[in-house]
C-alpha cells in the first residue's frame, strides 16, 4: 500500500480534508463539511468525525489506509515557526498564544488539531504555516513604516498568506515555462475568495500584498484589501462601531461582496451582463486594485518572466484575466485571446507567441503541497 497523508484545513466555518499519496501525486479521497456551528455539526469536533464518517462511506475509512502523517494547514506562524513541524503540546501552546495575530483564522486550526490529535493520537501530526514561504521576505517589503519600538514589541510586521499556493504555483510554472526557479522573475496571482499576489525572483518572494493579516492587499471576496487606516479611526469615532464590528465587516462584508452584494463570480458576471450598476463597480473596483499591484511588481521586477493565474477565480474567470492584463504589451505582456478562453483546465499557458513575457494558469494544489511537506518531514 502507497503511504498517504491525511490533509486537514479546518477554516472559520468550513472544514476541508484529503487523502494524498505524495508519491504518486494522488488524491484517494477528498470532501469538505461547511456551515459548522450553524446547526447539524456543531464544532470542529464534529465537523471531524462527520469527515471521517464521509470518508468511510466513499471506501476509504483513515484506518483502512496506510497513512503516514496527518497535515494541518495553519494560518499564522508569527515571528519564529514557519518551517513545518511536528506538532506537540508546545507547538500547540505557541500556535495558541498567535491566536490574537490571527484571530479569525487560528482558533479554527488549534480546534481541528486537538481534535485530530485525539482520534489519531499514534500518527504524527504536522503543521504547515501559510506564513512559511514568506518568512524571510526582504526587510523592505516585510517592513511597516511605524514606530519601530511598538512594532518589535508587538510583532508587527508584513507576513504574507497563502504561502503554500505562492511557493507551489511558481515552481510549476518555472518548470511549465522551462526556465530554470533560481533565476526566474514570476508574479502569482492566487485569486480565490482570499487573493494575493506576489513577486518571486529565482524561488524566492520579493514581495506579497498581504501583510500583518490577511486583510492587506487586493480586492477579496468579502475583505477589502488595501484601506487608508484612517477610515478605522471614523469609524470607531463616530460610527458607533466596535473593534468587532469593523473587523467583522472588513472581513466578511466588504471586497466584492460588499459592494455588489455578490461573493461569486459566475454570479457577479450575469448582475453585469442583466444591468446591476453595483455589480460592475465592484468588478471594476477589483480589477483596478489587481492591475495596480501588476504594475506595482513589475517595476521591482524590471519585468517578469511568467505571470501566473490560479485559484477558484483566477483558474476559471477568462474576463478577469484578459481585464487584469488588457493594455499591457507596452510592459511586455500580451494575451492570446483564443487560449485565455481555452476550456482546458490543465497547466496551460494563455499568452500570444510572441509575448515577451508568459503568462499562464496553473491550478494550485495547497492541500498536494501540505501532503508533500509532511511526508517529507516524517521520513528524516
Ligand atoms: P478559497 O479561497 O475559498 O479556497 P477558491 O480558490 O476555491 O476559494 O475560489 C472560490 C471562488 O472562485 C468562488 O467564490 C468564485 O468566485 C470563483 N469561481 C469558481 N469557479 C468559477 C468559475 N467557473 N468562473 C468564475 N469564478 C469562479
Amino acid at each position: 500500500m502507497a503511504r498517504s497523508v491525511l490533509v486537514i484545513n479546518s477554516g472559520s466555518s468550513s472544514l476541508k480534508y484529503a487523502i494524498i499519496e505524495p508519491d504518486s501525486e494522488t488524491m484517494v479521497v477528498d470532501g469538505i463539511v461547511e456551515r459548522i456551528g450553524e446547526g447539524q455539526v456543531r464544532d470542529h469536533a464534529e465537523a471531524l468525525q462527520t469527515a471521517f464518517d464521509q470518508m468511510a462511506e466513499s471506501g476509504r475509512p483513515p484506518d483502512s489506509l496506510d497513512l503516514v502523517a496527518v497535515g494541518h494547514r495553519v494560518v499564522h506562524g508569527g515571528p519564529d515557526i514557519y518551517r513545518p513541524t511536528l506538532i506537540d503540546d508546545a507547538l500547540v501552546a505557541k500556535i495558541g498564544e498567535l491566536c490574537p495575530l490571527a484571530p479569525l483564522h487560528n482558533p479554527p486550526a488549534l480546534l481541528g488539531i486537538e481534535e485530530a490529535r485525539k482520534a489519531l493520537p499514534d500518527l504524527p501530526h504536522v503543521a504547515v504555516f501559510d506564513t512559511a514561504f514568506f518568512h524571510d521576505l526582504p526587510p523592505a517589503a516585510a517592513t511597516y513604516a511605524i514606530d519601530k519600538d511598538v512594532a518589535a514589541q508587538w510583532h508587527i510586521r508584513r507576513y504574507g498568506f497563502h504561502g503554500t499556493s505562492h511557493e507551489y504555483v511558481s515552481e510549476q510554472a518555472a518548470a511549465f515555462v522551462g526556465v530554470p526557479l533560481d533565476s526566474a522573475r514570476q508574479i502569482v496571482l492566487h485569486l480565490g475568495n482570499g487573493a494575493s499576489a506576489s513577486a518571486i525572483v529565482g524561488g524566492r518572494p520579493v514581495d506579497t500584498s498581504m501583510g500583518l493579516t490577511p486583510m492587506e492587499g487586493l480586492v477579496m471576496g468579502t475583505r477589502s484589501g488595501d484601506i487608508d487606516p484612517g477610515v478605522l479611526f471614523y469609524l470607531r469615532r463616530n460610527a458607533n462601531m466596535s473593534v468587532e464590528d469593523i473587523e467583522e465587516m472588513l472581513n466578511r462584508r466588504s471586497g466584492v461582496l460588499g459592494l455588489g452584494g455578490e461573493i461569486d463570480f459566475r454570479v457577479l458576471h450575469q448582475r453585469i451582463e442583466s444591468g446591476d450598476a453595483a455589480a460592475q463597480l465592484a468588478y471594476d473596483v477589483y480589477i483596478h486594485r489587481l492591475r495596480k499591484y501588476i504594475g506595482a511588481y513589475l517595476a521591482l521586477l524590471g519585468s517578469a518572466d511568467v505571470v501566473t493565474f490560479t485559484a477558484g477565480v483566477g483558474e476559471n474567470d477568462a474576463a478577469v484575466r484578459r481585464d487584469a492584463l488588457t493594455g499591457m504589451a507596452p510592459l511586455g505582456i500580451e494575451l492570446d485571446e483564443q487560449l485565455n478562453e481555452s476550456a482546458d483546465r490543465t497547466t496551460r499557458r494563455i499568452s500570444a507567441d510572441n509575448s515577451p513575457t508568459t503568462v499562464l494558469v496553473v491550478p494550485t494544489d495547497e492541500e498536494l503541497a501540505i501532503a508533500r511537506a509532511c511526508a517529507h518531514l516524517v521520513e528524516r
